[in-house]
């Protein structure tokens, strides 16, 4: 035990059931989530996490684009419905997983703030922690916003919302998790090697799988895009990132034994692992 309390680590933990895929199921019947992000020149980090979310089961999946300049279609994954942020009906989510390639942008300010606002379980990464780092009162509004939310910082992410650096971050990374949910009252994924996992009113996870085939550009918009896809299933949101987690290191260890990685891994070819990986658990 450490003094943030028991960090477990049994994979048991990590695999709560997805919604069972019965003769009579529809689309509805496993969500729609919405991959909020695409600032002008990033939307290819916006389209990783959403086939990402294809991949990991979800009913529907919208890719929001803030900026110009993404493709009117995703050419491999067409199933993928690329919407502009100032046109989207933001009621036809059920989960929503913001900041792949988002930006800092007033825009991108707003979008969040909206996000927010819309009271739907959300994964907030990337440039969405970062806007809440650098807004005091957008953080407030989101800590004010209940345990609905799943933080999930890679060490870098988390020091900036803390107002201290990484080596601090690093050197206590469950004293950082614990801050962090005192913070924002939230799920908080703190990335990196040995990932942990703060949920609420339940234990913190230590992830056991994963390896150094991840250390790469990408794959933390992959890990957002199949936490948004479980939370669009209607998992809780500290089921939610424990399962995107442990699928996510899993996938890159099974990629390895077959040669694919750790050198040269790249993000996107974790998701059809996990999803070959959830079809046969
Ligand atoms: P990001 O930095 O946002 O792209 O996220 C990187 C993702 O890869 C997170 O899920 C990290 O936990 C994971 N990751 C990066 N480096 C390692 C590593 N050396 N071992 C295990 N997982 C890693
Ligand atoms: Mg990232």
């Amino acid at each position: 035990a450490d003094a943030a309390g028991a960090i477990l680590n049994a994979p048991g933990l990590f695999l709560p059931s997805l919604p069972a895929r019965r003769a009579a199921a529809h689309k509805g019947t496993f969500g729609t989530v919405a991959i909020v992000g695409g600032d002008t020149g990033t939307c290819g980090a916006t389209l990783l996490s959403a086939r990402a979310a294809l991949s990991a089961g979800a009913g529907r999946v919208h890719a929001v684009m803030l900026g110009t300049g993404a493709p009117a279609y995703d050419a491999p994954h067409p199933e993928i419905m690329i919407r502009a942020a100032d046109k989207f009906d933001w009621d036809s989510a059920d989960a929503l997983s913001v900041g792949a390639g988002m930006g800092r942008s007033d825009s991108a300010r707003a979008v969040l703030g909206r996000a927010i606002e819309t009271g739907k379980p959300a994964v907030l990464d990337a440039d969405a922690l970062n806007l809440l780092a650098d807004d005091g009162a957008l953080a407030a509004r989101a800590a004010a916003a209940g345990d609905r939310f799943v933080l999930t910082p890679h060490p870098g992410e988390a020091a900036r919302l803390l107002g201290t650096d990484t080596g601090t971050v690093e050197a206590n990374r469950p004293g950082a998790l614990r801050q962090l949910q005192q913070r924002f009252r939230c799920t908080v994924v703190l990335k990196g090697s040995g990932t942990l996992i703060g949920r609420v009113g339940a234990p913190a996870l230590l992830n056991p799988t994963g390896n150094a085939g991840l250390a790469s550009g990408g794959t933390g918009d992959v890990l957002g895009g199949l936490i948004g896809a479980f939370l669009a299933q209607r998992l809780s949101p500290g089921d939610a990132a424990a399962a995107a987690v442990y699928w996510h290191g899993r996938a890159a260890e099974t990629l390895a034994e077959r040669g694919i990685g750790p050198a040269g891994l790249t993000a996107g070819e974790l998701a059809p692992e996990v999803r070959g990986l959830m079809n046969q658990a």
